[in-house]
């Protein structure tokens, strides 16, 4: 069995990283460029990271023999997807050490526990109710208020697992849409802007957040981000402290993408926390001296994190089905394009991004 961790990985060690994705594939190649080996654990074929990583386990979640050979192979394990099975997490604590923490990743599997916690540090989001069964719908929605949103409270994604009700007459279509399973009725909320904060805490504790960007999401999908946001410069400090208040309180390591509501004169809200590097910070690679994949490298493995400043303006935009179809004219752009190698193009699927940076303003 390795020893835990007790400072800094040195070049050489090797990053285990949970989930073969896009996500995956870009911390393995920040990786390699501080010197590290790369094992991925995927239970699905071809996965993206594979290509560009020291060594890759296919195999379940709940295989424990895979899981123990992975874990004594690798100085620290971190995940791309928060959905890692609990039990997962155990089994790999035993003999390695997971960065961030399991606690973590179980608040962002559950809506309902995630808005807890958020509520518990004074954080502001959408008036919420737990639904658990189809008797709790009109209750629920009598304490959010109409227009709302029902959510599933497990393993939604990318607008995934959502139905939305502009008023009781919905509720029971809204239900069965869902899949009739435990869930959470949220508010709806009018905001003027969405954001998204791109935190890091390393393992001594320090905090740095990159610039909060503007999102804009399509069909539920992220779409674009930019920044400089065009904010107001007292709701960038909000975003940010709010942030870091989230990572302090999870006692996190790694980078933690943290998506937010902005309206006008109230505190910002946050609608959910991603305990993994994000797809909203990906205009870091070409915007920041550091970018979210080796800031996150950087932590779990226990180094000092690194300049998050950003040296220019960023527009990047999610490259969705078969949108990549068009590379070729992006590539003759000459902008930051990233095609992230998957083996097979789907409507909705994340194929690829494209980032357009300018001076900075
Ligand atoms: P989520 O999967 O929770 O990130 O939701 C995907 C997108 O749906 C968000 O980025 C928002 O654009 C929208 N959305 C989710 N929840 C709400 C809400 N309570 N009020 C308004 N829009 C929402």
């Amino acid at each position: 069995m390795r020893p835990r961790v007790p400072g800094p990985l040195g070049p050489g060690a090797t990053i285990g990283i949970l989930g073969g994705g896009q996500l995956g594939r870009m911390l393995a190649i920040a990786a390699a460029r501080l010197g590290f080996r790369v094992h991925i654990y995927e239970p699905g074929p071809l996965p993206p990271a594979g290509a560009v990583a020291a060594a890759v386990t296919r195999a379940g979640y709940d295989d424990v023999a895979a899981l123990r050979a992975f874990a004594s192979d690798c100085d620290v394990v971190t995940c791309e997807f928060e959905n890692v099975p609990a039990q997962t997490a155990e089994t790999l604590a035993v003999s390695t050490v997971m960065r961030p923490n399991p606690r973590a990743l179980e608040i962002a599997q559950d809506r309902v526990d995630e808005k807890r916690f958020l509520h518990n540090l004074g954080i502001a989001t959408a008036p919420w109710a737990e639904v658990d069964r189809a008797a709790d719908l009109l209750g629920a929605l009598a304490r959010t208020g109409a227009p709302a949103i029902l959510k599933t409270r497990r393993l939604g994604y990318d607008g995934k697992g959502q139905a939305r009700l502009s008023g009781p007459a919905d509720a029971e279509a809204a239900w069965h849409r869902i899949g009739a399973q435990p869930a959470i009725m949220e508010g709806f909320v009018p905001f003027s802007a969405e954001l998204s904060v791109i935190a890091a805490r390393g393992t001594t504790g320090e905090v740095v957040c990159y610039e909060p960007g503007r999102n804009v999401h399509r069909d539920g999908i992220l779409h674009q981000t930019t920044v400089p946001s065009g904010l107001p410069r007292g709701v960038l400090q909000d975003a940010v402290l709010v942030a870091g208040k989230i990572l302090n309180a999870l006692d996190y390591v790694g980078v933690m993408g943290v998506e937010m509501f902005h309206v006008p004169g109230k505190p910002v809200m946050v609608n959910e926390i991603a305990p993994r590097v994000h797809n909203s910070g990906h205009w870091t690679i070409e915007a920041c001296v550091v970018d979210q994949f080796e800031q996150h490298i950087r932590a779990v493995a226990g180094w000092p994190l690194g300049d998050g400043s950003r040296h220019s303006d960023a527009v990047m935009t999610n490259l969705i089905g078969d949108e990549i179809d068009d590379w070729p004219r992006l590539a003759a752009e000459g902008g930051g394009l990233h095609i992230y190698g998957k083996a097979e193009t789907r409507p909705g699927r994340k194929m690829g991004h494209v980032t357009r940076i300018g001076p900075r303003r």
